[in-house]
């Protein structure tokens, strides 16, 4: 194939296919360029992601295969700085969709969609083991007639053993706050957002498909989730299979129950912290104040905002597939971002994402001389809860 930069070879079933897919945003992009200036690949590499070049080549209609597509960690903060406010991460993954049918996709992602399809889940582990995390917390298995809510868990908190903390925290707090819940075990399907988030929307809608068939036939309509990207699926992108469902992430949960006066902490803690806030929950989804409540409710802590918070949040570098690719040393958005954290004052760092956390704590762990300690909201609310 010849390289774009050499000459440009138009395909205008191409630029039609990509009009469709991104539902007319590509057309809308006027080159100004604020959208590579505020991409945060810009902090750690000399070249920064071309997103304007991109969009350019995606208004065109142009073949390519440039690698750079698989770096979007679709935070939005390209579409947050946009002045005519384009869905640039649904171009990215349009973009990619069209890898996926070309088959040129990066390696590693294609292992991750088989294990989707086999396990259920996208960490190649077995589903038979996707509630060994809650084996000692004698959960009851739900049922619409007696629970108030399904506790969605997700992949990544029934798997990584960092994020399975967080879980059987909520849990304890739910518990608290004598919330009637339930789960459902080994038989909780996938909720598709990895597929989706690396351009293989045809396959995340077949597991979304029959995700809404099982929780259909469970009689779920209010779902709490312990992570953003499984509430940012089900809230934006289930409608056409489960237009009743009421997602809602657990920190807004939580900030309802102590609003309620059902959650109440009775002990203080000693923390100076600090809050990330993860792109799926915040930018996304515009909930910047629930976790931040849910804070303000915990006795003895003292609050500091981090540089870049709130609609400028920096991107933990774990979304768009981006967990299940490798980012060389140096090039990790978390690195930045927990030098934020101390310079901010604070001796821990909170988030409510269980990306967030596994590559927060990765890179704390690597900053020299520093005892930052990264915590997901959750596990902090549960300390303030006397035993
Ligand atoms: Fe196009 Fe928006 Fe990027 Fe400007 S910021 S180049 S309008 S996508």
């Amino acid at each position: 194939m010849k390289k774009v930069d050499e000459y440009l070879e138009l395909d205008e079933k191409l630029w039609e296919r990509l009009l469709e897919l991104t539902g007319g945003d590509v057309a809308v992009c006027y080159q100004c360029g604020e959208c590579t200036a505020a991409c945060p690949w810009g902090l750690v590499r000399e070249k920064a992601l071309p997103v304007r070049r991109l969009m350019r080549y995606a208004q065109l209609g142009v073949e390519h295969t440039d690698p750079d597509l698989w770096l979007c960690t679709t935070c939005g903060q390209c579409q947050a700085t946009c002045p005519r406010a384009v869905d640039i991460p649904r171009v990215f993954k349009s973009l990619r969709q069209i890898a996926w049918e070309k088959h040129q996709v990066e390696k590693g992602l294609p292992t991750t969609l088989w294990s989707m399809y086999w396990n259920g889940n996208p960490w190649s582990q077995p589903p038979s083991q996707r509630a060994s995390w809650a084996a000692k917390l004698d959960l009851p298995v739900f049922d619409p007639a007696v629970h108030e809510i399904l506790l969605y868990v997700g992949c990544t908190s029934s798997y990584d053993r960092r994020a399975q903390k967080t879980a059987a925290a909520l849990v304890r707090l739910l518990r608290a706050a004598g919330v009637s819940f339930g789960y459902l075990g080994n038989e909780e399907p996938c909720c598709g957002e990895a597929a989706l988030s690396v351009g293989h929307k045809p396959y995340f809608e077949e597991i979304a498909e029959n995700t809404a068939r099982v929780f259909k036939e469970q009689g779920v309509k209010r779902l709490v989730t312990v992570s953003p990207h499984c509430y940012d699926v089900f809230k934006n992108h289930y409608a056409p299979y489960a237009p009743d469902w009421q997602p809602i992430h657990y920190t807004q949960y939580l900030a309802e129950l102590i609003e309620q006066h059902r959650l109440i902490f009775d002990q203080a803690l000693d923390m100076h912290l600090t809050y990330q806030d993860p792109c799926y929950l915040a930018r996304l989804n515009n909930e910047y104040d629930a976790p931040r409540q849910v804070l303000a409710a915990i006795p003895g802590v003292v609050f500091y905002e981090m540089k870049d918070s709130h609609i400028d949040g920096l991107c933990c570098g774990g979304g768009g597939g981006r967990m299940w690719l490798e980012t060389p040393s140096g090039e990790r958005f978390s690195d930045i971002r927990v030098k934020q954290a101390v310079e901010s004052g604070a001796d821990h760092l909170v988030t409510a994402c269980p990306f967030c956390l596994v590559c927060l704590e990765d890179s704390a762990r690597l900053l020299p001389g520093s005892a930052l300690r990264v915590l997901d909201l959750a596990e902090l609310a549960a300390l303030a809860l006397k035993e």
